[in-house]
């Protein structure tokens, strides 16, 4: 899972950028609102945390330019304008969370989780397929009740896979989504990082589709 952050205070976004990652998010970060805008609408996010009082471009401007050009990330608006009109203004805009400062980052870290299982379509924090078990609040997996080691990496690109479960996922998507934008992952690495949690899953559940990428499904009878 990806997450830009645009906020213009470095200190306060070293402090995000570093929280997320130890989340296990790959994380994009702007200063302004001008490059934040640009990077939201040109990348792959599967959310944004945004300050509303940027430099170049206000993020109540860069949200509502997002939602105008038909970008569906779940946006959190994270600012210390605490007056209820700036917040409804932020929601009138397109933003699906509000947190004010000074704020908890654990809270932040799991409104993010929950924003971005929402709009995948999960209403649990724990995601089943089969026998497996994705818990995305604590990041293990299980295979009927047996925890699983996963590496942050290979955590990272299973999380996307089954909170998409059932539909193809194609090469292009999972690199966009799994790593950042300073990341130049080898053309390979993909599949061998897929083989290698296939093999720890220990059973059928990531699909291999030549030319097209990967679909994660098991079976009702659990084949
Ligand atoms: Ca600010």
């Amino acid at each position: 899972m990806r997450v830009l952050v645009v906020e213009d205070e470095p200190q306060l976004t070293l402090a995000l950028e570093r929280a997320l990652e130890a989340a296990g998010f790959a994380v994009d970060t702007a200063y302004d609102g001008e490059n934040g805008w640009h990077l939201g609408d040109t990348e792959s996010y599967d959310a944004a945390i945004l300050d509303l009082g940027l430099p170049k471009i206000d993020g109540i401007t860069v949200l509502g330019r997002w939602r105008e050009a038909g970008r569906t990330m779940p946006v959190m608006v994270l600012t210390a304008r605490a007056r209820w009109a700036e917040k409804s203004q932020a929601f009138n805009a397109g933003a699906d969370d509000y947190v004010t400062k000074p704020f908890e980052m654990e809270e932040v870290v799991t409104r993010i989780r929950a924003l971005i299982r929402r709009a995948a379509g999960h209403a649990a924090p724990e995601i089943a397929c089969g026998p497996l078990r994705i818990d995305t609040n604590g990041g293990r997996v299980s295979r009927d009740g047996m925890p699983i080691a996963l590496t942050a990496q290979e955590f990272r690109i299973l999380s996307y896979l089954a909170h998409h479960q059932g539909r193809v996922v194609s090469r292009s998507e999972l690199v966009e989504h799994v790593y950042d934008r300073d990341a130049d992952p080898d053309s390979n690495v993909l599949d061998v990082l897929v083989a290698r949690i296939r093999r720890k899953l220990g059973v059928e559940a990531i699909h291999t589709l030549r030319g097209q990428g990967w679909r994660m499904e098991v079976p009702d009878d659990g084949a």
